[in-house]
């Protein structure tokens, strides 16, 4: 049995600066990650990070916008300390080695990002994850800690309300494992994958929140799903907002710039709920395109001109030339939305606290909650840093009192039994099929609009696949790199944390942020103006509700 003070589950941006200030505060760390560090999907963000800097931006409006694009939902009190920090965020990792796009004249570069009033996203070209992830991976290589690189996590020990420890498996030799941790900070990023259409990678299946809500932990408001407006088409690979901040729009198939009809002050650049369902609707009443990957708007940089658009938007060049053969300089770019971003996940307070004593998250697997109903585009690499360092801090102070963790050798057991089972079936349901039909219930059901009638059926579909999913059969009996085995447990992880969404989203009968009911538009702030908390039961999610908390800001429409 390995034995650490604290365990960090996903080494993604979140991941490592929870790790950092772990280890500044004096404790003996380890990392758990499935994915080489570099490989995390925090190195495919794009479009930038947001920091009032520079004399004309302030801190409050920065505040304002996001609890304004959160639609209200969001903590003010958390919000107001995010964004206070972002400035001294992005100093830091510049000082780690992250190098910024720079202006004429030699300070940060910004661009306008959708829903913020001032431009205040600092960016590295369209390659900003990239950046940061580097510099941070640089700047903790100089630290001494422990690296468990290539381990899926699949359970977490909690005894008397206490965290004990994990375990997890060597993908490379197919070993389980037992490490106690006086403290665990679970940074194992988003779950996209729940929906086939996504940006996300491959690997965004939630692990680390699934095995959390299994062990106790309350996820919170999970049905606040975010689509970005801007997917390519067929893919589903992101073109960064970027490109509208740059100065990009969107037309429709009879030319139209049609964002003026939605949000007459801020056209393209409304926050991401708005610019998505803009686009739903003007292919469903017929003003889109249609192709053999279904129905699409164009997404226009080609004014730009040459030399802006290959060095502010290298990527999505190549993106749209190797993925959709299309030159973006020349041609216009097929867009629709597509899953984004999880608003939803592990429920912590500022410090990255659960509700589990030593468990700790951080990173989009946590829900703190800045972002609300809707995220604005440019917080949450902002979010991993500002809520990975008080993670990292926060466990590093509860590890130093902690006592020392038990394992049992049931635990391992109590892990690998059902792993072991599935590859002893000689008949079963095959992961990727239920995978698939996964993603196509949520595509058809909870997607950017939803109803009763949708969200009933989907419910049903989810937890037929739930069923279909206890007898799950791994064929591949090998024990190195077993990617079937490692599939069945993702797909696993994928149907729980559906089910919390379609639950949370049936029960909430209002529209508020990314959460758009057809049967009940409007917003409901008498009734709904809480977080949703969900726990696992072996029935399903059982729900209850928590305070949202305001500071300074009063509710008002939210218009753009
Ligand atoms: C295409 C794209 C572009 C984006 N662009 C922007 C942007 O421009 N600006 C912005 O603010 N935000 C952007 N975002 C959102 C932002 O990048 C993410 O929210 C953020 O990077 C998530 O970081 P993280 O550290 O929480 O998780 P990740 O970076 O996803 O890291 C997760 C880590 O967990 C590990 N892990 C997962 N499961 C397990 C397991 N079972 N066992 C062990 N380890 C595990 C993985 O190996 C990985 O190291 C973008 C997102 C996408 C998908």
């Amino acid at each position: 049995m390995q034995r650490h003070d604290v365990v960090v589950v996903g080494a993604g941006l979140a991941g490592q600066r929870a790790a950092l200030a772990a280890i500044q505060a004096g404790r003996e760390v380890a990392i758990v990650s499935k994915l080489h560090p570099l490989r995390s999907h925090s190195g495919a963000a794009q479009g930038g990070i947001n920091a009032a800097v520079g004399k004309e931006d302030s801190v409050e409006t920065h505040i304002y916008d996001t609890v304004k694009g959160s639609d209200y939902l969001g903590d003010q009190d958390a919000i107001e300390f995010f964004c206070r920090e972002a400035g001294p965020t992005v100093v830091e990792m510049e000082h780690f080695g992250t190098v910024f796009s720079r202006g004429p004249d030699g300070s940060l570069a910004r661009r306008a990002f959708g829903g913020a009033g001032f431009p205040r996203t600092i960016y590295a070209a369209d390659r900003t994850g990239l950046a940061l992830l580097q510099g941070m991976w640089e700047r903790l290589g100089t630290e001494r800690f422990t690296l468990y690189e290539e381990w899926d996590l699949t359970d977490l020990v909690v005894r008397e309300g206490r965290v004990q420890g994990i375990v997890a498996f060597d993908r490379k030799t197919g070993e389980f494992e037992e490490i106690a941790a006086r403290a665990v900070v679970i940074a194992t990023g988003p779950y996209g994958r729940v929906y086939g259409r996504t940006t996300n990678a491959h690997s965004c299946t939630g692990d680390g929140v699934a095995v959390a809500y299994d062990a106790g932990a309350v996820l919170k408001d999970m049905e606040f799903v975010q689509f970005h407006p801007t997917a390519l088409l067929e893919s589903g690979i992101l073109i960064t907002e970027g490109a509208r901040g740059e100065g990009g729009y969107l037309k429709n198939a009879k030319g139209e710039r049609f964002m003026s009809r939605y949000a007459p002050h801020v056209l393209d650049l409304a926050s991401r709920d708005v610019v998505s369902r803009a686009i739903v609707t003007e292919v469903a009443e017929g003003r889109g395109f249609s192709g053999p990957y279904g129905g699409y708007v164009n997404l226009e940089v080609m004014h730009l001109g040459r030399e802006m658009i290959e060095s502010r938007l290298q990527e999505i060049v190549d993106f749209s030339r190797n993925f959709a053969g299309i030159d973006p300089v020349t041609e216009p770019i097929p867009v629709y939305p597509g899953q984004h971003y999880m608003m939803g996940g592990i429920s912590t307070n500022l410090h990255g606290e659960t509700s589990i004593r030593g468990l700790f998250a951080a990173g989009e697997a946590a829900c703190v909650s800045i972002h609300g109903a809707n995220r604005l585009g440019g917080n949450s690499l902002l979010e991993t840093l500002v809520f990975g360092k008080q993670a990292g801090i926060a466990a590093a102070a509860y590890a130093a009192s902690a006592p020392a963790p038990e394992m049992h050798a049931s635990d391992l057991d109590r892990a690998a039994a059902p792993l072991r089972a599935w590859s002893s079936r000689t008949d079963g349901e095959d992961p990727s099929a239920l995978r698939t039909e996964l993603q196509q219930t949520m595509e058809r059901y909870a997607s950017i609009y939803r109803n009763e009638a949708d969200l009933l059926e989907g419910l049903r579909r989810v937890r037929a696949l739930k069923a279909r999913f206890a007898r799950v059969r791994v064929v591949d009996q090998s024990r190195v790199y077993n990617v079937n085995l490692t599939d069945a447990l993702e797909v696993g992880h994928l149907i729980e944390l559906s089910e919390a969404i379609v639950v949370g989203a049936y029960a909430r009968t209002e529209s508020r942020g990314a959460h758009a009911r057809t049967d009940y538009p409007k917003r409901d702030d008498a009734h709904w103006m809480r977080h949703t908390l969900a726990q696992r039961t072996p029935d399903g999610p059982s729900l209850s509700y928590g305070p949202v908390t305001f500071t300074r800001w009063e509710p008002k429409e939210r218009v753009y």
